[in-house]
């Protein structure tokens, strides 16, 4: 009889199943950097039950090894580890994934998270979170990725009711076209290819406006504002253009 290989399979190490890059039936592989034993096993079973192929790593440089071996499609990482820290190890793998960093931490200063998004984080989640907001904010990040993917080959991106056409310079609300300044047109284009992502105000004034300008955050509230009143049914409370207190903005996909 032959033996059961499938009871020796090695939970720990998905490396040798087929990469996610070709079919779309293979599930994303997740890094997970956590130093606390509980908190990573945690982590781990609710990704797998999900179905969600799984890395981890208890340390920021064991990160590093295990993302440039593994390459994964997304990485939780904690924000504070025994060696160097969640913002140093962001801006490591920044240096060459694109793949979304959702940083988890249990301090819950806006300067911190300002710190993690700076470095190039994603989105950020303060200890304790439920497991139903850590799972929908990582089907976020994975849909925009693909998004992103197949955005290179189109030039219009959607969120709901809004849509820009950027081969027409033409941004939209529903059906109805909306005219918008030169200015306006980049800011709502920037929020766009960025939908779901907390943008800090530092990010938006140097896309937007340029090197010069990041602190110019009176600019920017005032655009924000023009937008609203633009795009929103109820300016004083937006459904698509929101604030992050603090921190910047975001254009909220769900
Ligand atoms: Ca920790």
């Amino acid at each position: 009889m032959a033996p059961d290989i499938m009871g020796d399979a090695p939970y720990n190490d998905p490396s040798d199943e087929p990469t996610s890059t070709d079919g779309g039936a293979v599930m994303p592989l997740v890094l997970v950097v956590e130093d606390d034993r509980r908190m990573r096993k945690y982590l781990r079973a609710t990704l797998a039950d999900q179905r969600f192929r799984v890395v981890d790593a208890e340390t920021g440089g064991e990160a590093l090894v295990q993302a440039q071996g593994h390459n994964p499609d997304l990485i939780v990482l904690d924000f504070g580890l025994p060696d160097i820290d969640g913002i140093h190890v962001t801006t490591k793998l920044r240096e060459w994934t694109p793949a979304p960093i959702l940083m988890i931490s249990a301090r819950d200063e806006e300067y911190d998270k300002v710190a993690a998004l700076d470095a190039g984080a994603n989105d950020y989640l303060t200890k304790p979170f439920g497991t139903g907001e850590l799972l929908a904010r990582i089907r976020v990040w994975l849909r925009h990725t693909q998004r992103a993917t197949s955005d290179s080959l189109d030039s219009n991106l959607e969120v709901g009711d809004l849509r820009i056409d950027f081969s027409r310079r033409l941004a939209f609300v529903g059906e109805r076209e909306v005219r918008l300044t030169p200015t306006q047109y980049k800011l709502f284009g920037t929020l766009m290819r960025n939908a779901g992502k907390v943008l800090t105000h530092e990010q938006i004034l140097f896309t937007v406006w340029g090197p010069a300008y990041t602190k110019e955050t009176q600019y920017l509230r005032v655009y924000m504002g023009q937008l609203r009143q633009k795009f929103e049914q109820d300016p004083a409370r937006p459904r698509y253009l929101i604030t992050e207190p603090g921190v910047g903005y975001r254009l909220r996909t769900t």
